[in-house]
């Protein structure tokens, strides 16, 4: 048993259908009222609303070094978040930047978090994440983050199909997640259609793509993991960061109004490819 918030069912919808879910999580019986289907929470409260099927990737993610540097996600993952303190700064760059505008935000219910992966931000919203939904496909990173935090809900889910209506959040933010994103032109559609007209979007990204952040990587990361690991890291960060970040600001810009933009290290230099962290504000567009 978990304690399952029953006002949460008024926003959450089918994956497949989009059709209202009804029952009680805690009670083990959701099912979708157009289509049948039903859903579960696994062991620690982590609600399972992964869509039936999800979008194919290309071959070239079934590439043996992709494969393999994959399957040390977790251990890459505490190289970075662990590593030292150089890193840290870096890595927690965008948190910072995104908790200042959440506290200056008026908007008050729930958060949802898309692509929220093991939570390292989590830290920076003390307080707040009891009103967040951190929404991700691998389930081991959601249960590091239920770990971690008693409170928050969790969901398994993929963000191209998201579980939730149209509009049911006001805001909604998304750190260093949308450079893994494949399909990303629709998961910035679902991140615009859980959102309504005037909602807040807060997005941070790593400055894939440009001179500073290639530089950064060349000297760090690309050759301790191709030593370590034997294997060609530079081809699985262009499989894993398939997006670069000027890329995924076009894209959203689509949907989304700019509000305001903060670089890091160089804020008083506005540009992508000089810096190694971008936070962005959006607003949804009517
Ligand atoms: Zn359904």
């Amino acid at each position: 048993m978990f304690d399952f918030d029953p006002a949460l069912m008024t926003i959450l919808c089918c994956p497949d259908c989009r059709g209202d879910l009804h029952g009680d999580f805690a009670m083990g019986n959701v099912a979708c009222v157009r289509c049948g289907r039903s859903y579960t929470a696994v062991g620690t409260g982590i609600l399972d609303l992964m869509p039936s099927s999800g979008k194919s990737l290309p071959e070239s993610y079934n590439d043996p070094d992709y494969q393999k540097m994959s399957a040390l996600f977790d251990e890459a993952q505490s190289y970075f978040t662990e590593g030292n303190s150089l890193f840290n700064s870096i890595h927690n760059a965008s948190h910072a930047t995104i908790r200042n505008w959440l506290r200056e935000s008026k908007e008050d219910g729930w958060t949802c978090d898309v692509g929220c992966g093991q939570g390292h931000h989590w830290e920076f919203f003390e307080g707040a994440w009891d009103r967040f939904i951190g929404i991700d496909i691998r389930l081991e990173s959601l249960e590091k983050i239920r770990r971690r935090h008693k409170k928050g809900l969790l969901i398994q889910a993929d963000l191209t199909s998201l579980p939730f209506k149209d509009g049911a959040f006001q805001r909604l933010l998304s750190i260093y997640a949308l450079e893994h994103i494949y399909h990303l032109d629709d998961a910035v559609s679902e991140m615009a259609r859980i959102l309504p007209q005037g909602g807040q979007a807060y997005i941070g990204l790593p400055c894939e793509g440009g001179l500073a952040w290639n530089f950064g990587r060349k000297l760090t990361s690309e050759r301790t993991m191709s030593k370590r690991y034997n294997l060609d890291y530079r081809k699985y960060i262009r499989l894993e960061h398939c997006n670069d970040a000027a890329d995924i600001l076009e894209t959203l810009s689509r949907v989304f109004n700019p509000v305001r933009t903060r670089f890091f290290p160089l804020s008083f230099l506005p540009a992508i490819s000089l810096n190694l962290i971008v936070s962005q504000h959006f607003e949804r567009r009517p």
